[in-house]
Formats: structure tokens, sequence, C-alpha cells
């Protein structure tokens, strides 16, 4: 089976299958599921040897049911509007699976970025925003841009810059965009955020026993072997938090090749070695796999590939072997290879899901940007107190004496970075189990990944009937 639909075309038939399992209005249906608008945008780059060059992009705003959109930029030679269009669908859904109040949306800047140097990165970036600006694209309550493939915390503190000089004395200004630097209104944890949200989306998973059992499992990440593609933002902090967690990480895939220890790889030590070499290859201790997609067929419990959508397809979804597949990057399973997956019995962690946590901290970083004031702030000393005369009280009454160490650790008051781990960890938790609620108790419902789509429909089709348009 060849792989011959476009990307839109696939979100369109996980949602059909969702919404054929639901009773809500058809015309409602496809209000939520067709994209609301489009901007595709030229503009000349004036490179740094004098030469001018034309740089295609888009913004895609999926849905408006809720205020601002939101969703990520991606740098790409492969970025087109079918893709941005389909990326900003899934962001609505996602937005919607784990209860953030925005719409969906994505961008897109149709570059290699290797191409070009940091001064040329900073002019595409710069005249994109006012592009966008000049358009309504971007705002803290119109559309706030992330970083996704390819971009980071510099791109959007350019962003930031950007709207900012365009709009002097917005008081809000600086939740145009999220995923910023700490000392221009980022957030503590947003960096790492959607490699913990996969970590915790794979842990929560692996803790039912019985869905364990039938998949030949036992409970538990500890001793889970696992295969990642893609070492970058998202793969690698996933895999730094399952290592960490105890899960042995047999194989590393990347662009230019894959390296393979059946003992497990030492997470720590790549990262370093890749920070040194700029790649993964020449890892000491691993065997070097050429064909990087050869590494998706290893053997191995769980899969996560965190790189870019389309690897998983009718060709190879066969030949995989692990038992479950944990979707940290965007679209990665064609809909052809999930229904393959799901003949052989796997579980799929579906990506609407498992990546939410970019957004859920990105929503935290816009709260802080709104509110001016950093969490913790007001309440870090308040808690602390409180916490050591309660741990005075109970020493007074003699039954028990706490070591410094304990009293630190009990009387500790939370952090920006303890809260936005806790309030990450809570969302990802609490939505695996309303996804697992709704496979196990709708009848028919295949996969985990339309139950997935089922709990956003069934939340955004709320909204639309608290508006009364739609009988
Ligand atoms: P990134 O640019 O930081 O990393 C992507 C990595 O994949 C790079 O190391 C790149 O070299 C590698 N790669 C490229 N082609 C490859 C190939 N053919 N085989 C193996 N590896 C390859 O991007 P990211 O932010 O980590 O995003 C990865 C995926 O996660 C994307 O699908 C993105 O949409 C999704 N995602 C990212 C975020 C986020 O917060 N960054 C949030 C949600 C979803």
């Amino acid at each position: 089976m060849a792989q011959s639909i476009s990307f839109s075309e696939q979100v369109n038939r996980y949602f059909d299958t969702a919404a054929a399992l639901t009773d809500h209005n058809d015309l409602l249906l496809e209000v939520i599921q067709r994209c609301n608008g489009v901007y595709k945008m030229i503009f000349p780059l004036k490179r740094d040897d004098g030469s001018i060059e034309i740089i295609e992009a888009w913004r895609a705003e999926h849905s408006h049911h809720k205020q601002p959109t939101k969703g990520g930029i991606r740098y790409s030679i492969g970025v087109n509007q079918d893709e941005v269009m389909a990326l900003s669908a899934l962001m609505t859904y996602k937005c919607a699976i784990v209860d953030v109040p925005f719409g969906g949306a994505k961008g897109g800047i149709k570059i290699n970025r290797a191409n070009y140097s940091q001064a040329e990165l900073e002019r595409i970036t710069r005249r994109y925003t006012f592009e966008l600006a000049k358009k309504n694209f971007i705002g803290p309550g119109i559309d706030v841009p992330a970083p996704d493939y390819g971009t980071g915390a510099a791109e959007m503190s350019w962003i930031a810059d950007t709207f900012m000089a365009m709009n002097s004395g917005m008081v809000d200004a600086l939740g145009c965009v999220t995923g910023k630097p700490i000392a221009q209104g980022g957030i503590r944890g947003r960096t790492e955020a959607t490699g913990r949200g996969v970590f915790y989306g794979i842990r929560e998973a692996c803790s039912y026993a019985d869905d364990m059992a039938k998949l030949g499992l036992e409970p538990g990440v500890v001793g889970k072997t696992v295969v990642i593609q893609g070492f970058g933002n998202v793969g690698s902090y996933a895999a730094r938090f399952l290592h960490e967690a105890g899960a042995k990480i047999v194989a590393i895939a990347e662009w230019d090749g894959a390296i393979h220890n059946e003992d497990g790889l030492d997470i720590p030590a790549l990262i370093a070695h890749r920070e040194a070499t700029g790649s993964i290859t020449g890892f000491p201790n691993a065997t070097f796999i050429a064909n990087s997609l050869d590494a998706l067929e290893l053997e191995c419990d769980v899969l996560v590939p965190a790189a870019l959508e389309n690897q998983i397809t009718a060709e190879n979804a066969p030949r995989i072997k692990a038992r479950i597949i944990a979707e940290a990057a965007n679209g990665p399973t064609t809909f052809d290879g999930s229904q393959i997956l799901d003949a052989a019995g796997k579980l799929v962690i579906p990506d609407a899901y498992l990546n939410a946590g970019g957004v859920v901290v990105s929503y935290f970083e816009w709260l802080k940007n709104l509110s001016h004031v950093r969490f913790g702030r007001l309440e870090k000393r308040f808690e602390e107190r409180a916490y050591r005369g309660l741990l005075q009280a109970i020493e007074s009454g003699g039954s028990r004496r706490f070591t410094e160490q304990e009293a630190d650790l009990l009387a500790h008051g939370a952090t920006e970075e303890d809260l936005v781990e806790s309030g990450l960890e809570d969302i990802m938790v609490d939505s695996y189990q309303q996804i697992r609620n709704i496979y196990l108790t709708n009848d028919g419902c295949p996969n985990l990944r339309t139950a997935a789509f089922i709990s956003a429909i069934n939340k955004i089709v709320r909204c639309y009937e608290e508006l009364g348009i739609f009988p």
C-alpha cells in the first residue's frame, strides 16, 4: 500500500473515525474539522553576501473556538501549506485533549536552517513576525507561536522583540509568543517540557498492569528497552528522563545514522558527545547503523519517533517489533501504518496527547506573561514558614525530631520550576486517564488515538453548544 494521501487528509481520517463514534451534528463536526484560515507569505531575504533570495512561509489558524490560537513555528525545507494546516488541526485537538484553552495554529518557513547564518536567521524571523503582525496573525490575545522543529528560544526572543517594537506600550505584549528565554519572560521548564511530558505519558501508559499484560510486558518503565528516533529537543529530553527513571535506551536514530547497544546507551555521555562533536555518530560502545530508518525495526519494548512525520508507514509498520509506539513527534505514523500497528495489537500512545507537554507549559508561560509575576513568587516564603511552624509543632509534641535534610525537604516552598513540573505531570496523567476511560467504555473505539480525538471533539462541541448556534 503506497502512502498517497496528504498529511491533512490523514489527520481528517483520524478525525472522521472518531466523529463516527459520536452522535454530534454533522455540520458542527465539519465546522470543527475545517481549517479557519491560512496566511501564505513571500518575502525577500538579503543574504550576507548581498544576494537576494525569496522566502516562502505560512501561518495556519485552524480553530477559533478558543482564543488566542496557539502552535509552533517550524523551519524546515519540507514545510508546505498542507503540512501547516494538518499540524494546526492537530494543535486544536491537542489543546482540547489536555484542557488548555487555545484554538490550534501552526507556522512554517520553508528553509533548511543549516544553510543560513545567525544574522540571516534573525532577519528571516523578524520579517516573518512583521508579516504576521501586519495581518493580525500574532498577538497575546490573537495567535501565540512557540518553538517547533528547527526553532528554539533564540527565534522566539526575536519574535517577541519585533512584536514589542511594533506595539510599544502594549502591557501584555510579551505574551505574543512562548518558549522565550527566561530573561525575556520565558518560564523555567519550557525547554524540556515536551520531552518531560512524553516521559510522563509513557510512564502513565506503562503503569496499568492489565494493559501491559495484554502486550506481554511487565508494568513500569524500569528495565523497558527503548528506541528513539530524533535526538533534538523532544527526543533528547525524553531519552534523559526515561534513562533517569530506569528505562534502557538501546538505540538512537538521527538523520546521519543510528547507534545501537542492546545493553543500553549512557544518555548523559551521549548528550556530551553530541555537544562536543555535533553528531551522535562515533559514540563509543555502540554499533553504527548507516540506514537510520532501520533502527525503527530493532527489538525493543517502546519505540519513540521524535523527529518528523510519516516515519512509520504501511511499508515498514509490519516489521516494527516494539509493543508500544510512543508518538513524540507530530504525525509520525501514517493512517495506513497506524492500522497495521492496531491489527498487530500494539499500543500506540497518540501524538495529539503525548507531545502536548510543550503547549501545556507554553500555556503556563502565557499565564505568567499576562499576570506579570513568576509562579511561586508571592507564596514561596510564606509556605516555607508555615511548613516549618508545622514541623516545630510536631517536634514540640516530643514524638518526632526531623533532621536538617528532612526539614529542608518537607518545608520547601514551591518554586516556579516545581509548580511547572507538577502542573505538567498532573495534566499528562489526568488526560491519559480520560482517554483510556473513553477507549475502555466506548463500544467500537479501536484505539487510544480515536479515544483522544473523541475526547477533543466532545470538548469542542461543548464550546459551540454553549454559543447556541447548533442544535
Ligand atoms: P528539533 O529540531 O529540536 O529535533 C529534531 C531532531 O530530529 C534533530 O536532531 C534532527 O537532526 C533529527 N532528524 C531529522 N531528520 C531525521 C531523520 N530522518 N531521522 C532521524 N532523525 C532526524 O525538533 P523538536 O522540537 O525536537 O521536534 C521534533 C518533533 O516533535 C516534531 O515532529 C515536532 O513537531 C514535535 N513537537 C515538538 C515540540 C516542541 O516543544 N519542540 C512540541 C510538540 C511536538
